[in-house]
């Protein structure tokens, strides 16, 4: 399968589909695909980037304290101690095996998230077309490529029109170039001058084609310099980066205290090799290892619930940034709506047509000709013609509640259209065939309208309910219409290019009295909340060049009239919104459409109460400084095209916001890429925005935006209690050995025990704290700014606080003790005493503010099981005669034990009782 002399781009598209053993229009067999592609593999880049499992083992295991550790087992063999060795390393491998099996589970549910990124392609297969996941393309495939779209794989193109790929991936240039058919006789040409091929990994940015695919995966031209391709963010995230410093911080810090201790121990007449030991220990006790790896498996977990709640994270850094969000700019149509539209009025000059239902579904009734809704009304003919030919849906089989009929397939508001034709029986695939198009001016945002050209001289017989319509324009032209050109979208946009209106089935000049008319009518129509969508047409004829009517272009139109859509607001969204406005966020709606409809769903959904709207126009004429001044008292934005979107965001920014922005189209890239959330739709983006996008909604839908950003602020909550639980606990420990020998306690811990504190009994209630559900009040405080410090809103003191109430309560229990006599077990008494406060502090820490009795001590039952574990594990050790010899603990009495509880719940009740107070002070406020 490849042309050994020639080139694809040397061949005509039919010998490049002989050579693949394809057809250029029925593609594929599904058999002969799968064949290949068991044959070929998979059309994918190899994957760079995941770790292998033995890579996360081997990194577990070189870790700085993993290291230290097994560098004091392999001393402790040489002073003979075996038993200790032997812990150390039992201890290592635990420690390894609970970190192996996070960061391989936080690693495969990254993988999974990649795998959901792979776009989906259009691709013909036994004559049909379907859509299917890219990695299962092959060459010989038939695929279609428009504006928006990745391509998939290196393709010879069978079809181009108007198309435009960016290749910059390959050639560097970032000017679109434009493609075409014919083959190019010329050998050896460079990628960037195959004008009859595209390539994996460049970008439609304009048109439309088809395509043979030739070369898959690894062996096209991206495949060849597979390094360059972003995939899934690998980055470490703005948290994590800041936690490895303060980890860094940590750890200076601890080799401080522990040269100190080491220093005063030897002076104190400890053996250097007791004070040896016991340094390392207390070096593994302060540095808090865990944290980054615990940050990037919270993340990446809590990727994977959000993506429950169907929003897709495509870089890991937005889960944390999501929760500090500000402002969230959405589309309209499709986000904040439902994107069914539905026509509901057709308004031509004179004459109203209202739909009474909403139909999105059209059932064949074949004996009415023609439908009522044409009889005497060429007008409307015209309009519903133009509606249904100038569109890129197509009316396909289907069945609803058991009938028959079809639906249409394709953007929702084409879509519309041909139903509404449809409905008048007159079929989209009908008139397709009957009037062909011959040239077309794709929809773009900018210009707010899309035309084509059509074919119609050769038509003898026009349907029936057209047939009204030819008479009239053969009497108005005299002479038979070769071509007919239509032009659909926004009003304003349309009467640019119009200079004559079509009334009452005569021609008239669009004077400034039509203009008025058509402009109050159109807000009439959007002040109801209506997508108001205008037709024009225009009549060619073949001549020659001075005739001006030769030339097809968007100009001198006739305007014909308009049709009033209806798009339901989606009913969550209004519940979203409340949501949103009640969490500090401020919901900001952005749409190229008429201010009037935006306005009017914008009430609707509360996202604004005041008539302030700002249009693209005015958004145009000011500098980002100026829109500083303004943005934020505007809650909608309308007749915007996507480079405005990027001034919002840049103004937004500007004023401190962390903002959160949405897009579906080409355009809309760089703000998605400015904005600190970009968020891409799922259902209506292209591949492009996807591409561009920080998080992707599976739903399309703006309320979920609203639960990520739940998700978000849970998870950093998280994150920041498991620091705090890990910091406290290490500053116990190293309190209780700094403080012992003041109270006469040399050594309250030994290095054993100091290791199993830290490691074991430490790390299972601590990963179960990443688990922790959302508190109460996620989505009623105001955001948290993301360059907060870690140690922010208390955190430091309060670890400063508990760390040394532990440090002395445990002592306590030693001193209790010595003091009653029993002088053998003051030590598993400071032990036990610090095991169990960490258990107390971990049930306290699960809320800055809400008491564990009010959060409900079983909603994380996870942690709950942890913390029993621990205990059970803690007795063991103090009771388990073997295990007494490996920790030199001695067995307490009840009363010991007792007396070791009660003062342990000391860290947990005082905890508990401040929070009390401040929610008692805010209740009386
Ligand atoms: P939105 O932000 O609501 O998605 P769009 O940029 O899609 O806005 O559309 C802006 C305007 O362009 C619409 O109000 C409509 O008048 C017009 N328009 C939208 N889709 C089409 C289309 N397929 N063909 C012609 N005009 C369109
Ligand atoms: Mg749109």
């Amino acid at each position: 399968m490849s042309s050994e002399e020639k080139a694809w781009y040397q061949l005509s598209p039919n010998e490049v589909a002989e050579y693949l053993n394809s057809d250029v229009h029925q593609g594929l067999s599904h058999e002969e695909a799968q064949r290949r592609l068991a044959e070929v593999g998979p059309n994918e880049l190899v994957e760079r980037g995941m770790k292998s499992p033995w890579r996360i083992l081997w990194e577990q295991l070189t870790g700085i304290m993993v290291v230290i550790l097994i560098i004091s087992a392999v001393i402790s063999v040489f002073l003979h101690e075996y038993t200790d060795a032997l812990v150390i390393l039992v201890i290592v491998v635990l420690n390894a095996l609970l970190g192996f099996t996070q960061e391989y589970q936080a690693e495969k549910a990254m993988a999974a998230l990649k795998k959901m990124a792979v776009p989906k392609v259009k691709v013909r297969r036994s004559g049909h077309l379907v859509e299917i996941s890219a990695r299962e393309l092959v060459p010989g495939d038939v695929i279609q490529l428009e504006a928006g779209d990745a391509v998939p794989a290196d393709a010879r193109l069978i079809e181009a029109v108007n198309l435009r790929v960016q290749e910059a991936v390959l050639t560097g240039e970032s000017e679109p170039v434009e493609k075409r058919v014919e083959p190019i006789n010329v050998e050896h040409l460079p990628v960037a001058d195959q004008r009859n091929m595209v390539f994996m990994g460049t970008v439609v940015t304009y048109g439309r084609g088809k395509a043979l695919v030739v070369r898959t995966g690894m062996r096209t031209e991206l495949g060849k310099i597979a390094d360059m391709i972003q995939s899934v963010g690998q980055e470490s995230t703005p948290l994590q980066k800041r936690l490895e410093q303060l980890g860094r911080g940590l750890a200076l810090a601890a080799l401080g205290i522990v040269a100190i201790v080491f220093t005063l121990g030897v002076l104190r007449g400890e053996s250097v090799r007791v004070m040896f030991q016991t340094a390392i220990s207390m070096a593994v006790a302060a540095v808090p290892e865990g944290l980054p790896a615990v940050v990037t498996i919270a993340l990446a977990l809590g990727a994977q619930r959000m993506l429950k709640r169907n929003a897709l994270i495509r870089k890991l850094p937005a889960v944390e940034t999501l929760g500090s969000v500000t402002v969230i700019c959405s589309d309209k149509t499709g986000t904040l709506t439902e994107n069914r539209m539905t026509v509901t009025v057709i308004d031509v000059a004179g004459h109203r047509v209202d739909f009474q239902e909403e139909v999105n579904y059209y059932q064949p009734e074949s004996d009415l000709h023609p439908h009522p809704l044409l009889t005497g009304q060429p007008s409307v003919a015209l309009m519903l013609l133009g509606g249904a030919l100038c569109n890129d849906a197509t009316l396909e089989p289907a069945e609803e509640g058991g009938r028959h009929g079809f639906a249409a397939v394709g953007d929702p508001t084409e879509g519309a259209l041909v139903i509404a034709a449809a409905q008048a029986n007159l079929l989209k695939q009908d008139l397709e065939s009957l009037f062909p198009r011959v040239q077309e001016w794709p929809f773009d945002s900018e210009r707010k309208r899309m035309s084509t050209l059509h074919r119609v001289e050769h038509v003898k017989e026009w349907p029936v309910a057209l047939s009204s319509l030819r008479d009239h324009l053969s009497r108005t032209w005299e002479r038979p219409v070769q071509f007919l050109m239509f032009t659909k979208g926004a009003v304003d946009s349309l009467l640019e290019v119009c200079d004559r209106v079509w009334v009452n089935n005569q021609i008239q000049p669009l004077d400034e009295t039509w203009r008025e008319r058509i402009v109050r009518a159109n807000n009439t129509m959007a002040q109801s909340g209506m997508r108001v969508l205008g037709v024009a047409f225009r009549p060619f004829w073949d001549g020659d060049e001075s005739d001006s009517s030769s030339k097809a272009e968007e100009s001198g139109l006739i305007f014909v009239g308009m049709f009033g859509l209806i798009d339901p607001a989606r009913p969550e969204v209004f519940q979203a919104v409340q949501v949103a406005k009640t969490a500090g966020i401020r919901p900001v709606m952005i749409t190229g459409d008429h201010p009037l409809t935006a306005l009017y769903i914008a009430r609707t959904l509360r996202i604004a109460e005041d008539g302030r709207v700002m249009t693209g126009r005015e958004l145009a004429q000011l500098s980002v400084a100026e829109l500083e001044q303004q943005v934020e008292d505007i809650p909608v934005f309308a007749r915007v095209s996507p480079e405005h979107k990027l001034k919002i965001v840049e103004a937004l920014q500007n004023r401190g916001h962390i903002v959160a922005m949405t897009g579906d189209g080409v355009n809309d890239a760089p703000a998605l890429k400015k904005a600190d959330i970009g968020v891409a739709m799922g259902i209506t983006g292209t591949d492009v925005s996807k591409e561009a996008a920080d998080m992707v909604l599976l739903d399309d839908n703006f309320a979920t935006i609203v639960a990520a950003v739940e998700e978000g602020r849970r998870i950093y909550d998280n994150i920041r209690k498991f620091i705090k639980y890990t910091l406290t606990s290490n500053m116990g420990e190293i309190m209780a050995m700094l403080l012992g020998p003041f109270v006469g306690l040399s050594l309250p811990l030994t290095p054993l025990q100091i290791l199993w504190i830290n490691l074991v009994t430490d790390g299972l209630p601590g990963l179960a704290l990443t688990v922790e559900p959302a508190e109460r009040d996620v989505m009623r405080r105001k955001p948290f700014s993301p360059k907060e410090n870690i140690f922010g809103r208390g955190l430091a003191i309060s670890v400063l606080l508990i760390g040394i109430e532990m440090g002395v309560i445990s002592l306590l229990a030693g001193l209790w003790a010595l003091y009653t006599g029993r002088t053998e077990t003051w030590q598993t008494m400071i032990f036990t005493t610090l095991t169990l406060a960490q258990m107390g502090n971990v049930l306290a820490i699960r809320s800055d503010r809400e008491p564990l009795i009010r959060l409900g001590i079983f909603s994380n039952p996870l942690l709950l099981a942890a913390v029993l574990l621990t205990f059970v594990l803690q007795m063991a050790v103090v009771y388990v005669p073997f295990l007494q010899n490996i920790f030199r603990t001695r067995p307490l009495p009840l009363v010991d034990l007792l007396v070791s509880l009660v003062l342990s719940s000391v860290v947990f009740l005082s905890i508990e009782a401040v929070k009390w107070v401040r929610l008692w002070r805010s209740q009386n406020r």
